[in-house]
């Protein structure tokens, strides 16, 4: 499927027919597979976006009798396993991963609204692993499947991103650049990070404000720019192939040339 991303009226990332999704350099089987279970369409595409943008293998499922027919058929690496659901509710799909042997120890990511607060605290005991509350932010709940994958499969989970002589760790937040060490501050870290992920993808300024500063955050979309410059600032020096791209009246993004410019 090709897809582009627009930011719905909610400010999330949503994709709209059009581009491709750049996707992870790794091959499909490497993949984490993830299986959404939610009920509410808009929501379900946008995590399958930002899901697949991360590098993960995705399935949705919006019906809870549905997942758990899926569940028993095969095991994916992780469930963001939405609490109300026609069919089969949420804690109870949880409550059956966990009382078999297969599913025992399957990461689940419980996504509740609120005011399902108290639902939350049973949602664990039942044996999620972790809740995020709806609305969520984008960014957050990456970090968290991130996190989650880590423990259990880290060898699936990149975090290493390199391009040309640019290598960006996940882990420990180091950026080197040729072999030295670059220092950016958090949010030039963070954009650099985002555009990394997916090079060649031109974001808008309010994409990039969702996808790095949160939606959470109200900021001037003049301040992508201030921040994409001292980006710029940090990461190259005089000789320096610049590997962001400004594309004028769209936004910015990662050189998906950069690699073969560096290599040449
Ligand atoms: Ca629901």
């Amino acid at each position: 499927m090709n897809i582009e991303a627009v930011v719905s009226p909610r400010g999330m990332l949503l994709p709209r027919a059009g581009t491709a999704i750049a996707r992870n350099v790794k091959g499909d089987e490497d993949m984490p597979k993830i299986l959404v279970v939610e009920d509410e369409d808009a929501l379900s595409v946008m995590l399958r976006y930002n899901l697949e943008a991360e590098g993960y293998a995705v399935e949705t499922v919006a019906n809870g009798d549905e997942a758990d027919l899926r569940l028993r058929e095969t095991t994916p690496d992780l469930v963001l396993l939405d609490w109300m659901l026609p069919g089969l509710s949420g804690i109870e799909i949880c409550r059956r991963l966990r009382g078999r042997a297969e599913t025992e120890r399957l990461p689940i990511i419980m996504m509740t609204a609120r005011g399902e607060e108290t639902e939350r605290i049973r949602g664990l005991a039942t044996g999620a692993d972790d809740y995020v509350v709806k609305p969520f932010s984008v960014p957050e709940l990456m970090a968290r499947v991130r996190a989650i994958l880590r423990r259990a499969k880290p060898e699936t989970v990149t975090t290493q991103l390199r391009a040309g002589d640019i290598e960006l760790d996940r882990e420990t937040h180091r950026v080197r650049r040729g072999g030295r060490e670059l220092h950016l501050g958090p949010t030039e870290y963070r954009l650099l990070e985002f555009l990394m992920k997916t090079p060649g993808r031109v974001y808008s300024r309010e994409q990039l404000l969702d996808g790095v500063w949160g939606r959470d955050v109200y900021v001037d979309e003049r301040t992508v720019d201030v921040h994409v410059g001292r980006l710029r600032k940090a990461i190259n020096r005089a000789k320096d192939k610049d590997p962001i791209r400004t594309v004028r009246g769209a936004g910015y993004a990662f050189d998906e040339k950069f690699q073969l410019k560096q290599a040449g």
